[in-house]
């Protein structure tokens, strides 16, 4: 049992009044908040260690190199990568996406098949319409039914010794759907098509086992763990990462240069070009220590009881309705009501204080396939509360008196 009024009190942004109400932060698939921990180590990366890594032999340097390789060492052992140089840092997961994507481009050859699914996010969509425009492979797309669910019968057909790499997401950012992803991990390698993980919305809420997923990539971004912006991970088979040419050319990523010729780094550092955002990765490491402390069951448990009590909660207003209805879906609830735009309604509810994410959430094709503009999105984290989400339902209400 967690105990959320102690854990709320780690995060100092919670305990603020947003237009003279209590903040009420339900944009957590936007991005998550951040407990003291997190933000006290970045103070301390500054004020203790700051140097650049890998290139002194001064002390500071020796310290901030140690740091960040602790963290490397700490992310591996979270997802389970059997070795440390398979994690490399970057950005974020639209970095991972498109430095996997790019690399692609010496692995495929027109007429070969690229498959991405009806689930995904915008940064995992048009990184791959880019390299079958380089590469004149085709982009083929894995269907979803209304529930917001991956159609599997659909996906196996469409694998054959054409496509060369399945990505998809582990979670939808837009509706919430867990997808099968050791199945389809599973049937993609039994065509030889390599398979990406997007675990951008997996990652706050479970954690992953890229040896017992048996997947060739999974990607995710700090700042939705509890962690800094602009850190993040790309884990990579080592056979992989040795087989794709580099993604960014500079400092660190090289073993000797010459006007004639350059030979590359080893893994990681082939794949880590110039200075890092090193406080970004030495605290997102940070991050993931405090969210094993408060345990990854745990968390999945009491977001399972927002989510059930949320939708039920929400249901109880006439004319409203959810999109993703699947039984395997995390705590995002993304709804509409009858003849109401939804950034009306986002707009209404912000007035009390209520933080939900309106809009297209960079999941136009979905949209399209309900045929609608938009929805409102409320994500819940482990600090959330029953009492949040009734608060929302009372704006909703009112929001839905005041543009009926
Ligand atoms: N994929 C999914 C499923 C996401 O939810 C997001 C962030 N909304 C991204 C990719 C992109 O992540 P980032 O902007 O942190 O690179």
């Amino acid at each position: 049992m967690l105990d959320i009024q102690s854990i709320r009190a780690q995060f100092p942004i919670l305990s603020q009044k947003v237009n003279g109400k209590p903040l009420v932060y339900f944009d957590n698939a936007a991005t998550s908040q951040k407990p003291k921990v997190v933000i006290d180590a970045i103070s301390a990366y500054y004020e203790e260690i700051n140097a650049n890594i890998h290139r002194g032999v001064h002390k500071l340097s020796q310290l901030a190199t140690d740091a960040y390789e602790i963290s490397r060492s700490k992310i591996q052992h979270h997802i389970n990568a059997k070795y440390n140089h398979e994690v490399i840092f970057t950005s974020g997961t639209t970095h991972g996406i498109n430095l996997v994507s790019n690399g692609f481009a010496s692995v495929l050859k027109a007429g070969d098949e690229v498959m991405v699914s009806a689930l995904e996010h915008h940064s995992n969509i048009v990184p791959w319409q880019m390299l079958c425009e380089r590469t004149g492979a085709k982009l083929i797309v894995i269907p979803m039914n209304n529930e917001g669910e991956l159609i599997l019968e659909e996906f196996e057909k469409l694998l054959s010794e054409k496509t060369k790499i399945v990505t998809v997401n582990h979670i939808s950012n837009a509706l919430g759907t867990i997808n099968p992803i050791k199945e389809i991990i599973k049937k993609a390698h039994e065509v030889g098509a390599a398979v990406l993980i997007d675990g951008a919305q997996a990652a706050p809420h479970i954690k992953p086992d890229v040896q017992e997923l048996d997947c060739d990539f999974y990607v995710f971004s700090g700042h939705k763990i509890c962690g800094p912006t602009g850190s993040g991970i790309l884990y990579g088979k080592e056979a992989w990462l040795n087989k794709l040419p580099p993604y960014q050319g500079g400092g660190e990523m090289i073993k000797e240069v010459t006007f004639e010729k350059t030979t590359y780094a080893e893994l990681p550092h082939k794949f880590e070009a110039g200075t890092p955002n090193i406080e970004g990765g030495i605290v997102l490491g940070t991050a993931i220590d405090y969210l094993n402390s408060v345990g990854f069951d745990n968390i999945a448990a009491y977001e399972h009881e927002l989510l059930e009590y949320g939708t039920q909660r929400l249901l109880e207003i006439e004319g409203l309705k959810i999109y993703g209805t699947s039984k395997n879906k995390t705590s995002v609830i993304s709804f509409n009501i009858e003849g109401i735009h939804p950034y009306d309604i986002g707009a209404i509810v912000d007035k009390l204080g209520i933080a939900v994410r309106t809009g297209h959430h960079c999941a136009q094709p979905i949209m399209s396939f309900f045929n609608i503009p938009g929805t409102v999105r409320a994500s819940f984290a482990f600090y959330n509360t029953k009492e949040e989400i009734d608060a929302l339902v009372e704006a909703v209400k009112k929001a839905k008196t005041m543009l009926s």
